[in-house]
Order: structure tokens, then sequence, then C-alpha cells
């Protein structure tokens, strides 16, 4: 390889994206936030592998199902030959584990994931390559009560989130035998249309015909608005079921609306299907779906296992609160400490432990390329990082046993500093920042303590 090949850059993978600095307190805020909202319904986290063989998906979501015909990253083992996929969604896998682990031996599980998802779809603003989920799958539980936990844990979130501009979408596909009585006719219908079919559709026509509902042709629109609805095929079970859903979540004021053509693209769905959908995010625009899928366990080898779930778009979700307008920038850090001569980097590196000690979170200055840098060059760098305190450590300092601390943040007082002997430093921050913690809580400032 010639030196030029070598220093080339590299570029990261089309469709998976860095998540830089700059992102990170919004990626936290928003974790954290689920993480608290999970837990307060009483979901427990699973961890599973990225890698899972391709006969869980091939058998989990169905042959002809978009992310099993063209989405999956799949590829062959070249050490032992084994054919595996990076996962396209977390259900299989969840499922799986549960299943291996016998996980609901001693009743019903309510499970959480998060993490990133492999799909190969054209890129596109809200559409990635690897993109990330965090789900909820509750396995084990038959009746409608817990499909509007899941709804009201979700609507719960983007409260907390303060996301207003999602709104509810409900239907019921009903079981198997109800959904094939209702595809028996639905072939017929779209048959007798057969000229307005366009290509994808009359692909999809003795396959799976029940995706054609869900085109975004609008040319096709008027026709599938007319076929027959699988709604109207439920028996009574099924619609019983539906009706229960319902009936929780008017009794907690979650408004919804009833989209008769709402299907998931997942094969191993029945009854509740849902999606929470916003205007906000262009074509893109389902930033939740879900439903129950009570055939899934006994398809991978288990027992009839009811259970339910949805997954949510992580970065169709933070696009929605980037355009609430909100700044989400928390310092990186409370204290910047900048120092100046051997005995001061020193006293400046024992001084900083103590301040991490007391829980403050400190950036201790640093030797860059270009050495160690003036005083005025490391202030530059204390700002920059947002701190709201510097501590200040010269010779001067050093003689007299007192680090300058200065305010660097708070309009009124920024500029103010104080002379502390080294040992009061972390007391008399805390104090400092405890106290503008209690002043600033009102203004919805946000502080790291
Ligand atoms: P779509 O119709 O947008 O392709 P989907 O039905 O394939 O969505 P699900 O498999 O239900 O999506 O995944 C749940 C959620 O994950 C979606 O509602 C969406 O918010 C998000 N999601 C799915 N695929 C992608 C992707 N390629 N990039 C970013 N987010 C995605
Ligand atoms: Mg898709």
């Amino acid at each position: 390889m010639s030196d030029t090949k070598k220093t080339e850059k590299i570029v990261g993978v089309k469709g998976m994206n860095d998540i830089l600095p700059a992102d990170a307190p919004l990626w936290e805020l928003f974790e954290n936030t689920v993480h608290t909202v999970l837990k307060s319904y009483g979901f427990q986290q699973i961890r599973t592998p990225i890698v899972e063989p391709t006969a869980l998906f091939a058998r989990g979501l169905g042959e002809v199902t978009d992310i099993v015909e063209k989405e999956m990253y799949s590829f062959t083992d070249s050490m032992n030959g084994d054919q595996l996929t990076l996962r396209p969604e977390c259900t299989a896998g969840v499922v799986r584990a549960a299943l291996e682990h016998n996980l609901t031996y001693d009743g019903p599980k309510r499970l959480w994931y998060a993490g990133p998802m492999f799909r190969h779809e054209r890129p596109q603003r809200g559409r990635y390559r690897q993109f990330h989920q965090i789900g909820a799958e509750a396995i084990g539980f038959a009746g409608p009560d817990i499909d509007a936990e899941l709804i009201m844990m979700c609507q719960r979130l983007w409260d907390d989130l303060g996301l207003q501009d999602v709104r509810l979408e409900l239907n019921s596909i009903g079981n198997a035998e109800e959904r094939n009585k209702h595809r028996a006719d639905l072939i017929a219908y779209f048959e007798k249309n057969e000229e307005l079919l366009d290509a994808e559709a009359k692909k999809r026509l003795h396959s799976n015909p029940l995706r054609i509902l869900d085109t975004k042709n609008p040319t096709m629109q008027d026709m599938v608005n007319a076929a027959p609805k699988l709604l109207d095929y439920l028996g009574e079970e099924s619609r019983a079921h539906f009706e229960g859903v319902q009936k929780i979540l008017r009794h907690n004021a979650i408004p919804f609306t009833i989209n008769p053509r709402l299907v998931r693209g997942m094969d191993y769905y029945n009854r509740t299907v849902f999606e929470w959908v916003t205007d906000q995010l262009g074509s893109q625009g389902t930033v939740c779906g879900g439903g129950r899928y009570d055939p899934l366990v006994e398809m991978f080898g288990g027992k009839p296992t009811p259970a339910c779930g949805f997954a949510m778009g992580v970065e169709r979700l933070l696009e929605l609160m980037k355009a609430s307008g909100e700044q989400f920038a928390p310092n990186q850090c409370d204290v910047y400490i900048v120092h100046q001569g051997e005995e001061a980097q020193l006293q400046a590196s024992v001084v900083a432990e103590r301040l991490r000690d007391a829980g403050l979170d400190v950036v201790l200055h640093c030797a860059a390329a270009t050495g160690i840098g003036s005083f005025k060059s490391q202030m530059k760098r204390a700002d920059g990082s947002g701190a709201a305190y510097a501590v200040i450590i010269g010779e001067d300092e050093i003689a007299q046993g007192t680090a300058v601390v200065k305010e660097m943040r708070n309009v009124e007082a920024a500029g103010n500093q104080a002379s502390v002997p080294f040992e009061g430093i972390a007391d008399y921050l805390v104090d400092q920042i405890v106290g503008a913690h209690d002043h600033a809580h009102d203004e919805h400032v946000h502080y790291h303590h």
C-alpha cells in the first residue's frame, strides 16, 4: 500500500451516525427520563446480543416482511459458517432470551431494552442504517389491561419529555382465523381492482395483502380506503379485548383515534396494534409502534404465551425534542482547574481529587501538544468548558496555601473571586453550587447537583 493510501481518511459507514458530544446531553436526558418512567411501571431491563442467528428473524418476523426481504445485515461467520444477522429489532431477541432462560417460570414479566438496531434502508431524515430503539415487552400477559398500561406508559413518557404533538392511533387486527377470512375477501377485492395496483402491491397480493393497506401510493388511496375492513371481521373475543383497551384509555383520558388501516410490519402481531405519530417529522412521522404478539413465543418453540410490547425510535424522538426549541446544553463540569508551575500542578491534582470526593464534576487542565499553556489560554478553556467556577493555582497561591476561586457563569456574580485555603475549597464550592441551585430552581436551569 502506498503512503498516500495509508493517510487517506476513513469515513464511517453510510447511514450509521456518530453521536457527538454536543448531542450527548440530549441523549442522556432522554435515556434517563425513559429509565425513570419504565421503572415507575415495574419494568426490568434485559440486554441481548446485537448479533443473533439469521433464522431467529426469518422465523420471527415472517419471510415476506420488508425487514427480512431486503433490510437485514446478514453474513456468514467466516470462522464456522454460522448464518448471523445484526438485529433489525429486538422483540425476537428478547423473546428468544426469555424462552432460553425460562424467565416467565414464576409468572409474567415486564421487560425493557435499549440499543442500536440495523436495517439496510435508504438513509434519509429519520431513517438510518444504524438507529436506536427503546422498547418494552410484557411477556405472559393476556388481558387488555397490559396493552393499555404500555400505551399509558408511552403517554407519560411524552409528557415527561415535554412532547405535545404526538398522537395515538389504535387498531385491532384480530386473530389468525379472523385475518384469514378477511384476507380472502381482501384478495378478491384487490383482484377486482387489479388495474389500480402498483408493482409492489401486485407482488404482495397473494403473499401479504394486508400490507397493501399500508401503501403510501396516493393513486391507490381511494381504492384502499374502500377495501373490506378487518375490524368488521373481528369475533366476539377479539372485539371484547379491543373494547377493553379502549375503556381503560378513556377512563384515563388518553386520547386516541381508531385507524382501521393500521397494520404493523411484522407478521407476529395480533389483536391490539398502535402507533404514536407526529406531523412534525415529515414522512418519517411514526415515533413508536407496538402491539400484541400472542403467537410469537409458540413460533419459537415455547408454550403458548401471550405478550405485548412496543418499540420507539430514539433518533426521531430526539429530533422532536430539538424541534420543541428547548436548550439541552448542561455544563461539561462544575469546576475547571487551571495552574502554572510544577508545584501548582501537583497541588491542582490533589485539589481536583478532593473536589471529586465531594461529588463535583471537575476538569483539571492538562497539557496539550503545544504544552500546558499560559494562564490566559487556560482560562479560555475554562470558559469554553461551561464550568460554573474556575479554581486558579499559581506560584503565589502555592506560597499562600490558598487558591483563587472565580465565578464564571452567574450573570450578577461573574468575575467575583475569593481566596480559599486548599483544604476548604470543596466545602466552599459545594455551598456555592447548592446555593445557586436553590436560587435557580424556578428558572429551570439544570445543574448537576
Ligand atoms: P417505518 O414504517 O417508518 O419503516 P417500521 O414499521 O419499520 O417503521 P418498527 O419496526 O415498528 O418501524 O420500529 C419502531 C420504530 O423504530 C419506528 O416507529 C421508528 O420510530 C423507528 N425506526 C424504524 N426504522 C428506523 C430507521 N431505519 N431509522 C430510524 N428509526 C427507525
Ligand atoms: Mg421500516
